[in-house]
This record gives structure tokens, C-alpha cells and sequence, in this order.
């Protein structure tokens, strides 16, 4: 099966295809799908100006890159709509207006080309995008997914079968990175900044929270961090600048040890010897750093998605719509009346039509 990827829940528009493998009905483990190509184009120049994703911009710049992105990747793998077998397009969660641009397409596509099409969970995309680096996990395995707006730990047995064990209360990991961030004055998204401005700080410097650490809890919290940041920032006024870079290092080193103990007792809990990072905050490197050190000690193999693939991505999504079809888990359809869920529990997936 060729299958075509359309990502739009956010500020970034991705398309990809990819190819499921021959294999046998009764062989419990899946080939994984194999990337033909992929095109990205993302929003943050535009949004930057704004200080965050302005929904209304980040829908109509969706409209004006989705079908040159499509052709793209058609040219790129020297494939054309008709070879295409399914559409997969991302049904949510995330900003209405975004989904509505990729759902809408994929199915017009679909009714067009008489094309049957598949709704993708984008936390889904994020989970399963380790599949595609050179070093693939094996179910099952813990999952630490830590994205822009979603910080959960999850027991993942096999495509579709997610436990949640524990998630955030309040702020997301790459919230916090991205407030704190802004707080400190960097540009929007403030996650990969403020990791490189730590790079000459010291993680040390500053005394900041690293909340729900005590007994077996496996849930986040992120927002006493930001308000602690703020005033530190108060505290420092006119030596901001010079406590810039000891400030962020703190910060990350506060996120990064709260994720990484979280992760440590889940793998405990549960007996795993497996880890698998996703979303965007898994291109951190001080976060790859200390689960790299921190699991090898305690014989646990950790994977993460490739760098330019953990924020959002076409990619993710064409893997999960072909991964969830090979599985059997779910059928493309040529109902190509579609709708899209803004707010959509992963653990609720099994509920989607
Ligand atoms: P969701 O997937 O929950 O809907 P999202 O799609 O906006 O949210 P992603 O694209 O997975 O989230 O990730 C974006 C987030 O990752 C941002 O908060 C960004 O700051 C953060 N991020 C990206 N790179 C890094 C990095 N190197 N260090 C820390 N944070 C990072
Ligand atoms: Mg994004
Ligand atoms: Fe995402």
C-alpha cells in the first residue's frame, strides 16, 4: 500500500508518503513502513512576529502550502496521485481551523481519485515516529511523549494499545520550555533557544521546582516552574542579561531532571526495559543525554524519533495511518464526509471511527 500523510494540526504543514511492507497475516511482528519521501514547511517565521501561533494565520497559510507540499513529495519520490492507495491526514487534537485545511483536502483528494481516506491521532504520528530511525524500538515499551502541548507517560503494548500511566496537571514540557523562554525575552518557539542559550550556563545557579518528585506519582506539573522563573526575573532586573544563560540552564535542567526521574519510575513500575522519547521536546539534547546515561546503567534501551522528526511533520502522520492499516486496528473509508476532533484523548482512540 502507498499511503499519503497530510499533517495540519498546528503551525507546521507536512506531507508524506509512505509504503507499507509485504508480510504475513500471521506474523505478529509488523515490517515497518518505509519512508518514500516527505515535504515540511513550517510557520514560525510568520508567528514569531506575534510572540505564538495566531490560529486564523497558521489556517490559511495551511491553504497555501498543502497542494505545493503534495506535489513536492509527488515529484521528489517520482509518484503520482494515481499510484496513491489511501489518504491519512491528521483528526485532531489541535487548533479546529488547521485540522479542517489537511482533513479537508486529504478527502477531496480522496473523493476525487475515489480514494478511500483515514483519520490519524497526531499524538499517534508523535508516538510511532521512533519507527522510522535507523534504530527502530520493539513493543512494548514505556513512552515518554513530550510535546508542546502534551507531556504523558504511556504503556505501549502494540500499535493502538496505549495506557496512559501518568500526564502533566497543568503546563506541557514545551510549554514550560516555551513560556519560561518568552519570559526571558527569546523569540517564539523558546524551546530550541533557550536549550542553546544553557549551553554556556550553569544548570546550577538558580534553585528552581522540580514538582510531584515524592512516592509512586506519575503525573507532571509544570506551571509553579514558570511562575518561579518570573521571579527570578523580577529579582534580577537590571542583571537579566548577564544571569541570562545561567537562568535557562536552570530551567532546563529543571525540566529535563523532573522527565527524566518520571520516566526512570515508570520503567520501574512497569518492569519495561525499554524507553521510547517523542515529540519535540525529544530533540533536546541535554534530555537525550541524561536518559542515554541514566538508562545504560540500568540495562535500558532508549529510542527517539531523528531530530527533524520529532516536532511536527507530514512524515508521523503517513507512518501511523499505514502502521494502524497493517495492524488491522482500523479501515480506510470512502466516506469522504469527514470531521475533526480539536480535543481528542489518545487513550480514547479506540473510540474513532
Ligand atoms: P502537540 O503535539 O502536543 O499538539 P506541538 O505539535 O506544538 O504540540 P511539537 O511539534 O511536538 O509540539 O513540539 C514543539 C515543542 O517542542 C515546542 O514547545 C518547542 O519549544 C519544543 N522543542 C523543540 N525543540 C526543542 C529543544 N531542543 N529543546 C526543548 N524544547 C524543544
Ligand atoms: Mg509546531
Ligand atoms: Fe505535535
Amino acid at each position: 500500500l502507498l499511503v499519503l500523510g497530510v499533517e495540519s494540526s498546528c503551525d507546521e504543514t507536512g506531507v508524506a508518503l509512505v509504503r507499507t511492507q509485504p508480510h504475513d497475516l500471521q506474523d505478529a511482528t509488523l515490517p515497518v513502513p518505509e519512508l518514500l519521501g516527505h515535504a515540511l514547511h513550517s510557520q514560525i517565521d510568520m508567528h514569531q512576529l506575534y510572540g505564538g501561533v495566531v490560529p486564523e494565520l497558521a489556517s490559511r497559510d495551511h491553504i497555501r502550502r498543502v497542494l505545493p507540499l503534495t506535489e513536492q513529495v509527488l515529484r521528489d519520490t517520482q509518484c503520482s496521485l494515481s499510484d496513491v492507495d489511501v489518504i491519512g491526514y491528521t483528526q485532531g487534537p489541535g487548533l479546529a481551523g488547521a485540522l479542517l485545511v489537511g482533513a479537508g483536502v486529504a478527502c477531496a483528494l480522496g473523493a476525487a481519485l475515489n480514494k478511500p481516506v483515514i483519520g490519524v491521532h497526531h499524538l499517534e504520528g508523535h508516538l510511532l515516529s521512533p519507527f522510522l530511525s535507523a534504530d527502530p524500538p520493539e513493543f512494548p515499551f514505556v513512552a515518554l511523549l513530550v510535546s508542546g502541548g502534551h507531556t504523558q507517560l504511556m504503556r505501549v503494548d502494540g500499535v493502538g494499545q496505549y495506557q496512559i500511566l501518568g500526564e502533566t496537571i497543568d503546563d506541557a514540557a514545551g510549554e514550560a520550555f516555551d513560556k519560561s523562554a518568552k519570559l526571558m525575552g527569546l523569540p517564539y518557539p523558546g524551546g530550541p533557544i533557550l536549550a542553546r542559550l544553557a549551553q554556556g550556563g550553569d544548570p546550577a545557579a538558580f534553585a528552581l521546582p522540580r514538582p510531584l518528585l515524592r512516592g509512586e506519582n506519575l503525573d507532571f506539573s509544570f506551571a509553579g516552574l514558570k511562575t518561579a522563573v518570573a521571579t527570578q526575573i523580577q529579582k534580577l532586573g537590571d542583571g537579566l542579561e548577564s544571569a541570562k544563560r545561567d537562568l535557562a540552564a536552570s530551567t532546563q535542567a529543571a525540566i529535563v531532571d523532573v522527565l527524566m526521574k518520571k520516566s526512570l519510575l515508570a520503567l520501574r513500575l512497569t518492569g519495561l526495559k525499554r524507553l521510547v522519547v517523542a515529540g519535540g521536546v525529544g530533540a533536546n539534547q541535554l534530555l537525550r543525554e541524561q536518559l542515554n546515561a541514566q538508562c545504560a546503567k540500568r540495562g535500558i534501551r532508549v529510542h527517539y524519533p531523528e531530530l527533524h522528526l520529532c516536532t511536527d511533520n507530514g512524515a508521523m502522520i503517513a507512518l501511523a495511518a499505514a502502521m494502524r492499516l497493517q495492524a488491522g486496528l482500523q479501515e480506510a473509508t470512502r466516506d469522504w464526509s469527514f470531521d475533526v476532533r480539536p480535543r481528542w484523548p489518545l487513550d480514547a482512540i479506540e473510540a474513532a471511527s
